[in-house]
């Protein structure tokens, strides 16, 4: 029973498909924002599982909503609906706020939500005579071979070409946008905010930009909002800054933060024509939207609606980019909300190694999880019910743990 940490990775290794690489610890429990690994050694969780925990661990509210739900009904199939599925569905719809009608698939996933949106812009393609559908350049949409066609990075492709055909990616700008949008387009999918890439908001104006064009064209406009949805930048969905009512995009998906850390993706369709798209026996999920994952999520969002964690998130994180751009390390933050990547000066330690993954190390033994999504990028995503004082503890440590990790030995050593 009581292995050490040491051991567990080890079986770890023995057990598990190497996909993700080595784990640096085995975390054995967590509260609020602090997270314990199986030495007994905490830290400040400024990660919270990439976008997910958006309460923190173990939030009371979560948890008896979750415990109540599993004592009560925990699955059924799709061939019955429960009360926590209709609700959830219903709360969805109205905090959207699209004009038209709107209905929602649900998932267990952010691949699997746009697997289904992009199943959707195949039908409206076929339906329409338009074979072609955009994404941007440095866009993450996920792992599944769909979603997969739809994300950029070449190196998590080529292994496993050829991919569903039809797909063009191109650069985040006004100007690519207008050439590239034509009548031959069925779709774009877009990220308001790219999180993998290294927090980098699409240029102001795109959203609406991409909705004026897409109506000309005739084409959908999908938002994957799996890491900015659910109140991670200080507003229930990223694209409603630009987006609202009548302009809401056709498709939107969600997944990482609105279970709260249950797994559970959705898809939302908006306007007639567009939730007609997909008939009865085109698509499905055995456990998507089951009753427990359901019940996770709207526990999550009432929680978020009852202790005001939007205007929090959007207020700590305006508090905490300005404190994070006084730190000399710092060259320039970017994001919104609690979604926070930090460009540093330098991209290399003084050993030639890429810097950014150095520092995470670096900040893991002092403490903090992070991550890095390239050389230069660190990238912040915490709980929405982070404390102030917690954030302050770690802007206060970033200037050593960045020389630490500059004077570190190479990785790997
Ligand atoms: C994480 C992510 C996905 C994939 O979600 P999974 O749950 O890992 O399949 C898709 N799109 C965006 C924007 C993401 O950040």
């Amino acid at each position: 029973m009581n292995a050490s940490q040491h051991e567990l990775l080890t079986d770890y290794s023995k057990n598990l498909l190497p996909v993700f690489g080595d784990p640096s610890l085995v975390l054995v429990q967590g509260r609020g924002s602090q997270v314990t690994d199986a030495d007994g050694k905490t830290y400040l969780d400024l990660l919270a599982g990439i976008a997910v925990n958006s309460l923190g661990y173990a939030h009371p509210a979560w948890v008896k909503a979750v415990a109540d739900q599993a004592a009560t009904l925990a699955h059924v199939s799709n061939f019955f609906t429960t009360v926590p599925q209709v609700n959830l569905a219903a709360q969805l719809i109205r905090l959207q706020g699209a004009a038209g009608p709107s209905r929602v698939f649900f998932s267990n996933s952010g691949t699997e939500a746009n697997e289904a949106a992009y199943k959707l812009a195949r039908r409206y393609g076929n339906l329409h005579a338009k074979s072609s559908i955009l994404a941007l350049e440095h866009g993450f949409h996920g792992r599944s071979l769909g979603a997969l066609a739809l994300t950029h990075k070449p190196a998590y492709k080529t292994p496993f070409e050829p991919m569903p055909t039809g797909v063009r990616h191109i650069p985040a700008t006004l100007q690519e946008l207008e050439e590239n949008m034509n009548e031959d387009v069925a779709a774009i999918i877009v990220e308001p905010i790219q999180g993998e890439a290294g927090v980098v908001p699409l240029p102001e104006g795109y959203l609406s930009a991409a909705r004026q064009l897409t109506r000309e064209a005739g084409a959908l406009l999908i938002v994957d909002e799996v890491q900015t949805g659910v109140g991670r930048t200080g507003a229930w969905f990223a694209h409603t800054r630009e987006l609202q009512g009548p302009d809401a995009p056709d498709v939107v998906t969600l997944a990482k933060g609105l279970g709260g850390g249950f797994p559970v993706g959705a898809t939302i369709v908006n306007g007639q024509e567009n939730i007609g798209l997909l008939e009865a026996g085109m698509h499905g999920t055995t456990f998507g939207g089951n009753p427990l994952a359901a019940r996770a999520a709207l526990a999550t969002l009432t929680t978020i609606e009852a202790e005001h964690l939007l205007d929090r998130a959007a207020g700590l994180g305006e508090k905490l980019r300005a404190a994070l751009e006084e730190v000399e390390c710092v060259r320039e933050t970017r994001g919104a909300g609690l979604l926070i990547g930090i460009v540093l000066h330098a991209d290399q330690t003084n050993q030639g190694a890429p810097l950014a993954p150095a520092v995470v190390t670096a900040a893991r033994d002092a403490g903090f999880i992070i991550n890095a999504p390239d050389a230069q990028t660190l990238r912040l995503a915490p709980a929405l019910t982070i404390g102030e004082e917690e954030l302050e503890t770690f802007v206060a440590a970033l200037p050593k743990i960045v020389t630490t990790a500059l004077n570190s030995p190479s990785i790997g050593a």
